[in-house]
């Protein structure tokens, strides 16, 4: 960009936020380049905008279209797949300002929120009124707007869903320069295509979401977590089937091998009681968490999910107490950083149909041992959403075992992300791999919403233009 038509662009966006909610240049702060993606390469883009309103939003957009300026929204930034890593030269749209709960709406169940607003300040605004919005991604300070853009999942999905099952409705702002609305306080709509759920999931590349319509559900008082240790990985996987069979309705089943649960526990100085003898020996665990609104019924049911472990092949099963229990649950949701920490270099969520799991998991080492690498991993076991740290430090050979290993959860029914999103960082595989009529229809559709081409370009398709990518 000449500097001429870099003025014009400051100048024209800062008229749409107010010089004061605008950096530009240096004064562009380096934590606006990236999320937490690993090994994706920071970009420094030109201009960040803070608006304040939908309107603002809009116009944002409308004026990016005009001057043709790659856009990146950009939430808490908690992304794994560098999806909210801006264009070099481009505007980030943070939408940290737009960060208010509007209206906790206890009568249809609802909240609606602006979608800077954080997981954590969502909770204690509906914790006040026994409520609960039911996504819960592993960090917490991750916001609504950015669930929306990566339809995130976590723990609790397999009870309550991704996010995708719990937003109703959107306000949301074309790169055309209109707002639409989505959805609404209903449970229910079939009036033409669901753009509500072809937004969501879009990484922020079809529109952006200016207000959010989230679903909740009553908080269940009481809670129990049951720890199983198991030899075979196979037998952990094989019980989660069963244990979803049962009727129990557990809100959180998650699986973590003993290398994880080695570092895990070791990182956030976790005692858990479990005798070496058991330690020493276990392949995996299995994370069964209930609830319910009473406590002797809850009681009835851990005794049941312990009494089915048991036959399915536990070593044993332990009841954790409330402290142990939040501490486990919290040590498992930062495993990212417990994998960071300790030198992984990618980080990857495949999902697999339940069944295909033990196949899977076994092929994946088995790729990773021929490839010299290491795979260790824990993941919402439920779900099928299996999460490896791979350690490989030359990118050629990483590159080469990620692709076998998207190969074999694609051929076993599955996909490359169960929840972190394809982004820029799997973008490749997602072309290699994926239907290349889906693709020539997502971009169909990435042209209607878009026909400037500015969202967030680079992210699931190859940029169009060189200019559109820097
Ligand atoms: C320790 C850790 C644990 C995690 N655990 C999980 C997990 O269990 N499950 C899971 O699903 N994810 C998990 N994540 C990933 C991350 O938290 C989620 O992807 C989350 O949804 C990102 O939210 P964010 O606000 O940080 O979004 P960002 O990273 O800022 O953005 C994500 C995408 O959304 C787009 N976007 C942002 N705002 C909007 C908007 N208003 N409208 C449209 N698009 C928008 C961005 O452009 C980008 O494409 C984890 C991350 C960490 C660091």
């Amino acid at each position: 960009m000449s500097s001429t038509i870099e003025t014009d662009a400051k100048v024209r966006l800062a008229e749409v936020v107010g010089a004061h909610n605008l950096l530009a240049g240096d004064e562009v702060g380096e934590d606006y380049g990236h999320d937490e993606t690993l090994q994706v390469e920071p970009a420094k883009p030109a201009y960040v905008a803070k608006p304040g309103t939908a309107e603002e939003v809009a116009e944002l957009l409308a004026t990016a279209s005009e001057l043709r300026i790659p856009v990146t929204a950009r939430g808490s930034a908690t992304g794994l797949s560098a999806a909210a890593r801006p264009v070099d030269g481009g505007l980030v749209i943070s939408f940290e300002r737009m960060n208010r709960v509007l209206e906790v709406d206890t009568v249809n169940h609802v909240a609606v929120v602006q979608p800077g607003v954080r997981l954590d300040e969502l909770d204690k605004a509906t914790a006040d009124h026994g409520l609960a919005y039911t996504v819960y991604p592993g960090e917490q300070s991750a916001s609504v707007g950015g669930n929306v853009g990566t339809n995130a999942g976590g723990m609790r999905a397999v009870k309550y869903g991704v996010t995708r099952h719990n937003v109703l409705g959107l306000q949301a702002a074309l790169p055309t320069g209109e707002l639409i609305r989505t959805g609404g306080r209903i449970a229910k709509i079939s009036n033409g295509y669901d753009l509500t759920q072809l937004i969501i999931g879009s990484e922020g590349s079809l529109a952006l979401a200016t207000e959010v319509i989230v679903k909740l559900v009553p908080r269940l008082p009481h809670s129990a977590t049951v720890l199983a240790p198991f030899r075979e990985f196979t037998e952990v996987v094989q019980a989660v089937p069963k244990v979803i069979g049962s009727g129990l309705a557990p809100h959180i089943l998650e699986y973590i091998d003993n290398l994880t649960m080695a570092a895990i526990t070791h990182t956030s100085q976790l005692e858990l009681g479990i005798p070496d003898s058991v330690r020493d020996t276990a392949q995996a665990y299995l994370v069964v968490a209930l609830e319910n609104r009473e406590q002797d019924r809850l009681d009835a049911d851990v005794q049941a999910v312990a009494e089915r472990l048991t036959e399915l092949g536990a070593m044993d099963c332990y009841v954790l107490d409330g402290s142990s229990a939040r501490k486990l649950i919290q040590a498992r949701e930062h495993a990212f950083w417990t994998a960071k920490a300790a030198g992984a270099h990618d980080v990857i969520d495949v999902v697999v149909p339940r069944s295909a799991m033990p196949e899977f998991l076994t092929k994946a080492r088995e790729l990773a041992m021929q490839n010299e690498s290491g795979v260790v991993g824990c993941g919402h076991a439920g779900d099928g959403n299996v999460h490896l740290a791979v350690f490989q430090a030359d990118p050629i050979k990483r590159q080469e075992l990620l692709l076998a290993i998207f190969s074999e959860g694609a051929r076993l029914g599955g996909a490359i992300s169960g929840e972190h999103g394809i982004g820029r960082a799997k973008r490749g595989y997602f072309q290699a791999l994926e239907d290349p009529a889906k693709i020539e229809l997502m971009r169909r559709i990435k042209q209607a919403f878009d026909p400037a081409g500015i969202l967030n370009p680079g992210v699931l398709f190859d940029p169009i233009s060189p200019e559109s990518e820097h």
